[in-house]
């Protein structure tokens, strides 16, 4: 997995504390838990811990989400089937997303009054993730494509 998993966010604001993502990144690419991530955001930016968990959390699963898109993509996947957690904590907006195909070039709308747009998992403690879509024709694979 590569280091620079997400170049262009090298920070992250977050109720008006901005952390390393490096911090984050180290920890998730070695396996340390949310809580275990928290505790070391907590001890470098001496914020409380609830803070800490809480962008820890959050974090994480921006990051797994930012890395279902790389794996998708490379793979050849450029569709997904929106999938949520299907319990009643789900954002009504991520209800009607749900089981939709979208493109992973072009993110569907979470924001209807301002229009913002995001992939499955990057809402702001979202469980939704991306079923991956692939079209056989398009696929690299390792073996050959049977002739029936
Ligand atoms: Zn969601």
């Amino acid at each position: 997995m590569p280091a620079d998993l997400c170049p262009i966010r090298r920070f992250v604001r977050c109720r008006g504390i901005v952390c390393s993502l490096e911090t984050l990144q180290d920890g998730f690419l070695s396996g340390k838990s949310n809580t275990e991530i928290g505790r070391q955001i907590q001890e470098a930016y001496g914020i409380e811990k609830r803070h800490a968990q809480f962008i820890a959390r959050d974090q994480t699963a921006k990051l797994n989400a930012d890395l279902t898109q790389s794996q998708q993509t490379d793979a050849g996947g450029s569709e997904y089937i929106w999938s949520d957690a299907g319990d009643n904590r789900v954002r009504p907006r991520h209800e009607q997303l749900n089981g939709k195909r979208f493109k992973w070039s072009e993110p569907p709308i979470v924001d209807e009054n301002t229009g913002r747009r995001c992939h499955p998992g990057e809402d702001y403690n979202c469980r939704c993730v991306a079923l991956p879509v692939f079209n056989i024709e398009n696929l690299e694979l390792p073996w050959e494509k049977s002739e029936n």
